[in-house]
């Protein structure tokens, strides 16, 4: 019992003394955001000052935030030949092709009658088919 409270103390000033041979290590490093040298108190500082950790931090928040809405907007500005060009599907119903065509249903039914735009009856259902979109938007 003895031996094992002195085992521990002798632990202890072990640790305590590392802890402080690590307190006085410097490391010279170049803040990572204002670019200026500086001295480290550990190896895994990244900044000369809190003011540079926060704004970089804000920084990153910010680019971050733009690159996903840069990826939003890449996303919705595809148009509808290169929806075609990357699409399997051969035929689409009235509404996926409006939607496809960035058009209202009521328009398209507009440029069916007009004889624009093809429509196709598959069974019982109006349907129009990938190349025939592909033409009407070739004449355009
Ligand atoms: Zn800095």
């Amino acid at each position: 019992m003895m031996a094992h409270a002195v085992a521990s103390w002798h632990e202890w000033t072990h640790i305590d003394t590392y802890r402080h041979m690590s307190s006085n290590i410097t490391v010279q490093k170049v803040c990572e955001f204002c670019g200026q040298k500086f001295t480290a108190k550990t190896l895994f500082t990244r900044y000369c000052s809190k003011r540079c950790n926060s704004r970089h931090y804000k920084q990153l928040a910010k680019e971050e935030k733009a690159k996903l809405l840069g990826a939003q907007l890449t996303s919705t500005v595809t148009s509808p030949t290169e929806t075609l060009a990357s699409t399997a599907q051969e035929y689409f119903e009235v509404n996926e092709a409006a939607q496809l065509m960035r058009i209202s249903t009521r328009t398209l039914f507009r440029l069916i009658e007009k004889k624009k735009l093809k429509k196709k009856k598959l069974l019982s259902r109006t349907v129009i088919l990938k190349d025939d979109i592909k033409s009407f938007f070739a004449k355009q």
